[in-house]
C-alpha cells in the first residue's frame, strides 16, 4: 500500500496508478480515506487516500548499493557507483556521532579536534552537495543473498529495495548487565553508558545524581565527566582488568581531573534496590577476575551506568551466511573489504570495535571504492582463489583486519608476482 498524506501525494498516486496498469500489475486500485481507515485503522491522521497494490511490495531498484554509512557512500559515489542509497534506522544521518559531543574527532582526517555532531555534519554536507540518496527512520529487517533489501519506515512502511552491491556499516551494540550477568535486585537506574548517553546529549534528560560506573572503556570515561559537568556526583569508576581499558588521555581529562575515584582489579557483585538502585556491592579480583572474598564494599548510588564492552551488530550479516571472525565479531574482510560473500562489504565497528573515528573513516572509504569497483564489473578477476594471502595472527596478537589481502590494483605495492 502507497499511502498519500497530502495533495500532491495524491497526483502520485494517480501516476503510480497508471505507470502499474501499463506495466500489467494485477488488481492495482486507489482507495479513500473511509476504506484506508477500515484496513488499517493506525494510519496517520495526515492521510489522505492509497494505491493498493495486492499483488507486490514495492520494489525500488538501485543501481549500487545500499550503504549504512556516510563515508562509505560518498567514496562509492566518487569511484563510480552510480546510484548510492545510505538507509539509517535513526531519525538522522551520522551514527554514533550525533550524540557524542565532546571533542576528539577528526585528528588525523582533518587534523582538527572536532566533536562528533562537527564531524558527522563535514560529512552530511558533502552527502548532499553530491545528491546521494538517503533515508531515515528506515529499519533494515532483512537482507537476502541476492542483494534484496526488506526494510520498514513509519511512514512508507515496508519497502523492497535491489542492489547491486550492499556496504554493511551497523556500527555496534553494548553489552547489558543480561550479557555480564550481574546478581541482585531488579530496579531502576541502570543503564549502557551509550543510552545515558543520547538521553542526556540527545534528548537533554538526566540519568541521575550519584552514580557508578562499571567499565572504564571510553565511553565510559566520556560519561564520568559528561555526568560530572551536568551536576552529578561520580562515586566510582569499577574496572575488572589492572588497568583502564580506554584511551590514556581520556583517563586524564575525564577522571584524573575530576578527581573521579578509578578502583582497578574490582567488579560489581550485587545491586541493592527496591524501586530504584540505591546501592552497589563491589569486590576485588585476582589475576583470574575471580572475586577475593572478604574484599567486598558498598557505595550509596542513584544510577549504575554499564560501559563493559561493545558487540558488532551483525545480525544481518550472519543471517546470510557471511562468515564471522570470532576474534573481531565482525566478518572476515579482504583489503578492500569485501567479505567472504561477493559483492557484500562491511566498513566501521561493524567490522571491528574501532577507538577512532579516522579509522573507521579510512575503511569506509575502501570499502567505498571495493563497491564501485564490483558494480563496475571489475572485481571478478581478483576473486581467483589463488591470488589471496591469509593474514595469520602471531603470538600477542588479539585480531587482524583485513584478514584477506587481494592482488587489488589500489595497493601501493605490488606484493603478487
Ligand atoms: C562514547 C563514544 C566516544 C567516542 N569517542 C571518540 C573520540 O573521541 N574520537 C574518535 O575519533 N572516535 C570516538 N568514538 C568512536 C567513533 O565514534 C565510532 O567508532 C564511529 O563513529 C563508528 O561509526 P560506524 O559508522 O561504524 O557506526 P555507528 O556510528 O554506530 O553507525 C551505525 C548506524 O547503523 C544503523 N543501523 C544499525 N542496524 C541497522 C538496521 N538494521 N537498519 C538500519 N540502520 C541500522 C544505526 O542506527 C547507526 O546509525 C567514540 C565512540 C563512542 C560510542
Amino acid at each position: 500500500m502507497v499511502v498519500a498524506l497530502n495533495d500532491e501525494e495524491v497526483l502520485i498516486l494517480n501516476t503510480l496508478l497508471e505507470q502499474g496498469l501499463t506495466n500489467g500489475v494485477k488488481n492495482l486500485r486507489i482507495i479513500g480515506i473511509e476504506e484506508l481507515i477500515k484496513l488499517e485503522p493506525n494510519i496517520c491522521r495526515d492521510a489522505k487516500s492509497a494505491l493498493i497494490v495486492p499483488s507486490a511490495g514495492i520494489v525500488d531498484v538501485h543501481r549500487f548499493v545500499i550503504a549504512l554509512a556516510e563515508f562509505a557512500a560518498i567514496s562509492a559515489k566518487e569511484n563510480g557507483a552510480g546510484k548510492v542509497l545510505i538507509i539509517d534506522r535513526d531519525f538522522y544521518l551520522g551514527g554514533i556521532l550525533q550524540q557524542c559531543i565532546h571533542p576528539g574527532f577528526g585528528l588525523k582526517k582533518f587534523g582538527l579536534e572536532l566533536t562528533g555532531p562537527e564531524y558527522a555534519h563535514r560529512l552530511i554536507k558533502k552527502i548532499l552537495y553530491m545528491e546521494i540518496d538517503y533515508i531515515v527512520d528506515a529499519f533494515v529487517l532483512e537482507i537476502t543473498k541476492n542483494k534484496e533489501i526488506f526494510l520498514i519506515n513509519s511512514k512508507i512502511g515496508v519497502r523492497k529495495i535491489i542492489s547491486k552491491a550492499i556496504i554493511f556499516a551497523m556500527g555496534c551494540r553494548e553489552r547489558t548487565r543480561g550479557s555480564i550477568k550481574i546478581p541482585g535486585d531488579r530496579p531502576a537506574g541502570i543503564f549502557t553508558a551509550g543510552t545515558a548517553q543520547r538521553l542526556i546529549n540527545v534528548d537533554g534528560l538526566m540519568v541521575g545524581k550519584k552514580i557508578v560506573i562499571l567499565g572504564s572503556g571510553d565511553i565510559g570515561l566520556i560519561m564520568a565527566r559528561r555526568c560530572t559537568i551536568e551536576g552529578a556526583k561520580v562515586e566510582a569508576v569499577v574496572e575488572i582488568l589492572p588497568y583502564p581499558s580506554g584511551l590514556n588521555r581520556n583517563v586524564q581529562q575525564c577522571l584524573v581531573d575530576f578527581e573521579i575515584p578509578l578502583f582497578l582489579k574490582h567488579t560489581v557483585i550485587n545491586i541493592k534496590g527496591n524501586k530504584r538502585i540505591n546501592k552497589i556491592i563491589f569486590s576485588e579480583v585476582d589475576q583470574n577476575r575471580k572475586v577475593i572474598n572478604g574484599t567486598e564494599k558498598e557505595i550509596e548510588c542513584d544510577t549504575l551506568l554499564l560501559s563493559v564492552g561493545l558487540i558488532p551488530e551483525n545480525e544481518l550479516t550472519k543471517k546470510i551466511e557471511i562468515e564471522i571472525d570470532n576474534s573481531t565479531g565482525g566478518p572476515f574482510v579482504d583489503n578492500l573489504f569485501q567479505t567472504s560473500r561477493e559483492g557484500f562489504f562491511a566498513c566501521g565497528n561493524v567490522v571491528q570495535v574501532y577507538d577512532l573515528v579516522d579509522y573507521v573513516s579510512e575503511d569506509s572509504d575502501l570499502a567505498g571504492k571495493g563497491a564501485a569497483f564490483y558494480v563496475n564489473g571489475k572485481m571478478k578477476s581478483y576473486n581467483n582463489p589463488n591470488k589471496k594471502v591469509f593474514i595469520k595472527k602471531g603470538k600477542g596478537i588479539k585480531s587482524i583486519v583485513p584478514q584477506v589481502i587481494k592482488d587489488y590494483p589500489f595497493l601501493d605495492k605490488k606484493i603478487f608476482p
